[in-house]
């Protein structure tokens, strides 16, 4: 049975939050894993343009202050996105990043400048950096998600780490439509689309499945709500492609699990937009179990996840992710 450390946020201590968070990293030994002299990967998402609920670089310089503290060499890192948006490409992917606060470290975008730099490992087509770091500290937004029900480290392992066609792939069944009851005709998802796959008709938009990479951009950038996915075959894929990927790149290297479970949304940092959060802050968990660390997670905001993704069993990624051996589901909370 894994270990999850906890630290409650909605306890009051004697020390600050930041101190609190030293502790948990401290107690979990979460720095075991850096060698002396060697790069160490953080991974985090710095937050698409508009959106701001990604992890706080405050916490995230913590970590890179405690990696250089036991000698190793951090630098931040990010892939780039299926969507398009200034995350789409590495240089305003980076661009981005600095003006989001994440400017106290080096910062590499692991798939190459377009995103077309991978190795594949065991099916997977991992970023390519990622193939010469053997230690990763994966720090990740715990919070909702449209297709999958909720999205932590198994997603910022499997599309986070992954090139634009390991995306692709992961996406390749999550073809949107137009509700064109709710549509306005803004046009705004026609202008977005990278693929050229939304058309304008006299009195309705369309998307064509062929042309369609299934990167749901569209969805996020509509201001109706009006795209939705086709549910009844999404979900299920779309979480067993995120399961085989993280067991693939967790396979033979050193991880570190990180959870924050604040600014619990709705929907991914990828969104541009805010929207009311869906529960109130919990805390930050640890672990070296992805599996474990993201069924704590899902366990602590259950019930406002299943009550907001009816249509979903965001359980599968968990199973599946057991199933390929990325760890395993059974865990202990230690509170710090
Ligand atoms: S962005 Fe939404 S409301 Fe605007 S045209 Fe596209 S589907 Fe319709
Ligand atoms: S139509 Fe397809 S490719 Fe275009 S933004 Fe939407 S999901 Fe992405």
């Amino acid at each position: 049975m894994a270990k999850v450390y906890f630290l409650d946020l909605r306890k009051k201590y004697k020390n600050n939050f930041m101190e609190m968070f030293e502790k948990l990293v401290d107690v979990s030994g979460g720095m075991k894993i850096v060698k002396k002299n060697t790069s160490s990967a953080v991974k985090v998402h710095f937050g698409e343009d508009g959106n701001l609920n990604f992890v706080s670089p405050l916490y995230v310089r913590k970590v890179v202050d405690l990696i250089k503290k036991s000698g190793g060499k951090p630098f931040l890192t990010d892939t780039t996105t299926l969507y398009s948006g200034r995350r789409f490409k590495a240089d305003t992917h980076i661009e981005l990043a600095k003006e989001h606060g994440f400017d106290f470290s080096p910062v590499v975008i692991a798939d190459g400048f377009y995103g077309d730099e991978y190795e594949e490992i065991n099916g997977a087509k991992i970023a390519r950096l990622f193939t010469n770091i053997g230690t990763m500290f994966c720090v990740s937004h715990f919070k909702g998600h449209l297709v999958v029900g909720f999205g932590g480290a198994l997603k910022n392992l499997a599309m986070g780490c992954s090139s634009k066609g390991g995306k692709l792939e992961m996406h390749s069944k999550s073809k949107p439509y137009v509700n064109m009851e709710k549509c306005t005709l803004c046009l705004k998802c026609f202008d977005y689309c990278a693929y050229k796959a939304i058309s304008k008709k006299k009195s309705s938009v369309e998307i064509n499945e062929k042309l369609c990479t299934g990167c749901g951009g569209c969805m996020s950038i509509c201001p109706e709500r009006a795209i939705k996915f086709k549910w009844d075959a999404v979900c299920s894929d779309v979480q067993k492609g995120i399961a085989k990927y993280a067991a693939s790149f967790t396979k033979d290297k050193k991880i570190f699990y990180i959870n924050f479970l604040i600014n619990i949304s709705p929907n991914c940092d990828c969104f541009h937009t805010n929207e009311p959060m869906i529960a109130p802050d919990i805390g930050i968990l640890a672990s070296f179990d992805p599996v474990s660390i993201e069924q704590a997670s899902y366990d602590m905001v259950k019930e406002p996840l299943d009550k907001l993704y009816p249509e979903v069993d965001p359980t599968e990624q968990l199973v599946y992710a057991e199933k390929y051996n990325a760890g395993e589901r059974n865990y202990e909370i230690e509170v710090v």
